[in-house]
């Protein structure tokens, strides 16, 4: 095992599968001390079975204050990774207020909520790293049908630099991810979604894939080892940023 996050308290949302999963693996290698969350504690608990015995599991609901509050309490983070995000389908006319609303609270107040409560003890401790999930579709490219999804996402990076410059002097960094497609059982739900209505999964898969020009789709774990970055002191020199691992898709 190296130890790139030796000593590092880690606190991840949505680590119950695809992309928090995967990242709360690769750092508990690299050493932290990890507090994977979930709503879904009962796929959150098959993280045992990875036998790393410095990961710790429990409930975090992300949209709602007191859950919050509590995790923070307990897992006292040095980095905080916010992973938790949901994708609608549909245009700016497909859009109900019910979804806008859902996506607004748990694609980015759930952030606010998570770095208010964070902050004041990273600051205390002089040190601390914030991670965002926004997306590809965060403001780097347009994909159809991504209206409240890509909207909520943007905000992610404007979230991001404004805690970022407020926050610079005082040893706390923040930056996002904005990944292309990655294979999680959210996307799989997606490809599935999008084959019904076009009558083939196939071609449903080979549009998603379409959008990379690498030809694929990522693996969780590789945007892991971004996140596994992010979070160690070998990033010390970046925040604010808007960290891009797409395939090429929007590199072209
Ligand atoms: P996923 O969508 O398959 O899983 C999401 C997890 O979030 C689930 O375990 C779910 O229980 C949890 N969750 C939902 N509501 C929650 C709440 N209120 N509090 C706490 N947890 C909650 O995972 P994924 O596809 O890896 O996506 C993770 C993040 O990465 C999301 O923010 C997503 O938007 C973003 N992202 C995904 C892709 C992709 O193609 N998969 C691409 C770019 C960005």
């Amino acid at each position: 095992m190296s130890e790139r996050l030796k000593g590092k308290r880690v606190l991840v949302s949505a680590a119950a599968q695809g992309i928090g999963r995967a990242s709360v693996i690769a750092m508990a290698r690299e050493g932290a001390m990890v507090f994977a969350t979930d709503i879904d504690t009962q796929s959150l608990s098959s993280i045992r079975d990875e036998n790393l015995e410095n990961i710790e599991i429990f409930e975090m609901n992300v949209r709602d204050d007191d859950s919050v509050q509590e995790a923070v309490a307990l897992a006292k983070p040095d980095v905080l990774f916010n992973c938790a995000g949901f994708v609608h389908h549909g245009t700016i006319l497909d859009a109900t207020d019910d979804e806008w609303d859902f996506a607004m609270d748990l694609n980015l107040r759930s952030m606010v909520r998570t770095i208010k409560a964070a902050l004041p003890g990273m600051l205390e401790r002089g040190s601390g790293s914030i991670i965002n999930m926004s997306s590809a579709l965060g403001s780097i490219i347009g994909a159809p049908n991504r209206f409240v999804y890509g909207t909520t996402k943007a905000a992610v990076v404007g979230l991001t630099k404004s805690v970022a410059v407020d926050f610079i002097t005082q040893g706390l960094r923040c930056n996002c991810i904005c990944p292309g497609t990655v294979d999680s059982p959210s996307w799989r739900d997606r490809v599935d979604a999008l084959g019904k209505q076009l009558g083939s999964r196939e071609e449903a898969l080979a549009q998603f894939v379409a959008r990379q020009p690498m030809g694929r789709v990522a693996k969780a774990e590789e945007i892991a080892a971004l996140v596994v970055y992010l979070a160690s002191d070998e990033s010390a020199f970046t925040t604010g940023h808007t960290h891009i691992i797409d395939g090429g898709w929007s590199g072209q």
